[in-house]
């Protein structure tokens, strides 16, 4: 998977532009191994609220789910380990009468900016590095330490320039289309 947009906006929200590469391969159905070396890796993971169709815990949802969908709840596991007591939402949708196959729009709020955007690089870094079984070149416990100097560094960063005012939100669908969204698109919302 790879990350092709990350636009900061409202009040402390991230939105994302997933793409994977091959489109006929974005669920852990197609990669089984992907979910299982995930919660070797990241075990508190298993404990993960999911809010989803079939209202399945986080760790049944993650047999067959979209590979986004794991990208998106990493990302708050990364930030709550930098953080404890960091409370996180996320989203992860998808709407292929517009998109192209193979594109997923992931929604995250954040408490810290640089942690958020460090923690959404390090998915992403872990994600594929899980997908190709490399996951030993990623060493984890280190680059969680790094995240948490990010994360003092966020601290600064917004005591010394307070944030403006928040924009108003993208409007990503357009309204003639979101009759669409009912009927061809399907979401993932949760909590940690
Ligand atoms: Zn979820």
């Amino acid at each position: 998977m790879r990350i092709v947009e990350i636009l900061f906006y409202g009040e402390k929200q991230v939105k994302l532009v997933v793409e994977m590469p091959e489109p006929g391969r974005y669920t852990t159905i197609e990669s089984p191994h992907l979910s299982k070396l995930l919660f070797r890796a990241f075990p508190h993971m298993t404990r993960h609220r999911c809010h989803n169709d079939i209202r399945a815990s986080f760790k049944r949802e993650a047999r067959a789910t979209e590979i986004p969908h794991l990208f998106e709840h990493l990302t708050m596991e990364l930030q709550a380990q930098a953080r404890p007591g960091t409370n996180l939402k996320g989203e992860t949708q998808w709407n292929w009468r517009i998109d192209p196959v193979g594109r997923f729009h992931v929604y995250l709020n954040y408490e810290n900016e640089l942690l958020a955007l460090g923690a959404i690089r390090l998915a992403e870094r872990i994600i594929n590095a899980l997908d190709s079984h490399q996951i030993e070149r990623v060493d984890t416990s280190a680059e969680i330490e790094k995240l948490k100097t990010l994360a003092d560094m966020g601290d600064t960063l917004t005591a010394s320039f307070p944030l403006p005012e928040p924009l108003t939100p993208p409007v990503l669908i357009p309204k003639t289309r979101r009759s669409f969204l009912r009927r061809y698109s399907r979401r993932k919302q949760e909590g940690k």
